[in-house]
């Protein structure tokens, strides 16, 4: 029997959702309401304007790993330095 995804109604085969629908979930189960305030943010504008947009969003992704990576750092005498080597890689990608 063919079965159409629920979510988005495109052919998935033999399962309730589509290979992006389950993908999609995915994300919603790891990362709760971050993928839909994503979505909304990103989404909601013209498309102009999205990629400056996705751009913010990972600058604040980065920011706040780095936060939490400073947070976990003070526990360390070398941290500035780890820290530093850290900005380095992520300045060069
Ligand atoms: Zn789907």
């Amino acid at each position: 029997m063919l079965c159409y995804c629920y979510l988005c109604n495109e052919y998935s085969g033999l399962q309730y959702f589509c290979e992006d629908c389950t993908k999609i979930r995915r994300y919603i189960q790891l990362f709760k309401k971050r993928p839909i305030q994503i979505l909304d943010r990103i989404l909601s504008r013209p498309e102009d304007k999205q990629h400056s947009k996705e751009l913010i969003e990972i600058k604040k992704d980065i920011q706040e790993k780095e936060e939490n990576l400073q947070a976990s750092l003070n526990e360390y005498p070398n941290k500035d330095q780890v820290l530093q080597e850290l900005k380095k890689r992520i300045q060069k990608n």
